[in-house]
């Protein structure tokens, strides 16, 4: 979805929901299944409830069973793998997310294992890190694959272009660089020991920006004509005082100035990653009950 040079991930989202309504009504239909998600929150940080709820609304609205766990932020590790055991043998339930941070005394890596591998559509489990790896069929995390549906959409077939990460964590980075590859791009992934970052940034024909710093991405880091993903989402007082407001990893005006394409921030890549959230909980739905999984 893009018009003029910037990519609409509203616009894409809003699109890739109503294809994932249309693979449940069928799997409702021709199967008598109905895709459901879980979604456990750990305590109360406002941000985390957010997206909760409007994890939930969206997955009802694409005519999915929603299941909402809230939790008090008291929650011992236990409590909480026994509510993921539960949901990992709960036949109804086909996707678990469990939302991210999670109190101190809950170790993170514990509670990530423990779901199971065919129901981690957060794609975190180091099962399907393992398979996205290696090419074969895995859950794949929400962000990243959101970015790759964005950019085969605007250019079509990715092959031999080359494409720069800058940004290396488990959630983005690494797994946009499998993807990236398994299109057959040519990939760099950049972090804060690389040298000369806007040398490397400028070889790029897609750069993807996964670092969490405001605006750090100049413009004339870009390359004429390349397409910019912009992954970040940072606050900073606006101008009107006691606001704030949300800017990207990238100098926008003078990126989109250069850019064959970019992704505003907000409405760029962030309305996408629950729409994919969506439609990986479907196709999780659809490889558990052994049904062939549609194209979405
Ligand atoms: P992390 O903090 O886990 O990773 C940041 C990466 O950026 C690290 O690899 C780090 O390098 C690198 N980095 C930091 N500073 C620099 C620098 N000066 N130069 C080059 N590289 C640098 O962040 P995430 O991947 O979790 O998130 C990145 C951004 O994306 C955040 O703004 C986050 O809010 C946003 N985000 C948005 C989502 C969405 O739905 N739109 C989903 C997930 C994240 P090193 O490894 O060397 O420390």
């Amino acid at each position: 979805m893009a018009s003029g040079n910037i990519i609409d991930g509203k616009a894409f989202a809003e699109n890739l929901r109503a294809r994932v309504a249309d693979a449940v009504t069928s799997l409702k239909q021709e199967h008598g299944v109905t895709p459901g998600l879980a979604v456990v929150l750990v305590g109360e940080d406002p941000a985390s409830q957010v997206y909760v709820r409007n994890k939930g609304k969206q997955t009802s609205a694409c005519g999915m069973e929603s299941f909402e766990h809230r939790l008090s932020v008291d929650t011992t590790q236990a409590a909480l793998l026994e509510l993921i055991a539960a949901l990992n043998a709960d036949d109804t339930v086909h996707g678990i997310l469990v939302q991210l941070p999670l109190p101190d005394h809950i170790e993170e890596q514990a509670v990530i294992d423990a779901v199971d591998p065919e129901k981690d559509v957060d794609g975190f489990h180091v099962i399907n890190t393992g398979r996205l790896a290696t090419g074969a069929a895995a859950m794949v995390p929400c962000t990243p694959l959101g970015c790759l549906m964005m950019l085969e959409d605007r250019l079509g077939d990715l092959s031999g272009l080359e494409a720069v990460i800058v940004g290396r964590s488990n959630i983005v980075g690494k797994p946009m660089a499998a993807l990236l590859m398994g299109a057959n791009c040519t990939v760099t992934v950049a972090h804060s020991r690389t040298r000369d970052l806007p040398g490397v940034c400028r070889r790029a024909d897609i750069l993807v920006a996964a670092v969490g710093r405001p605006e750090m991405i100049r413009g004339d880091w870009i390359k004429p004509g390349a397409t910019v993903i912009d992954v970040g989402i940072n606050r900073i007082p606006a101008a009107e005082k006691g606001k704030m407001r949300l800017v990207g990893d990238v100098a926008f005006d003078e990126a989109a100035a250069v850019a064959g394409a970019i992704t505003p921030v907000p409405g760029g890549v962030g309305p996408m990653t629950i729409a994919v959230l969506l439609r990986n909980t479907v196709i999780a739905a659809c490889r558990q009950k052994g049904i062939a999984e549609p194209v979405i």
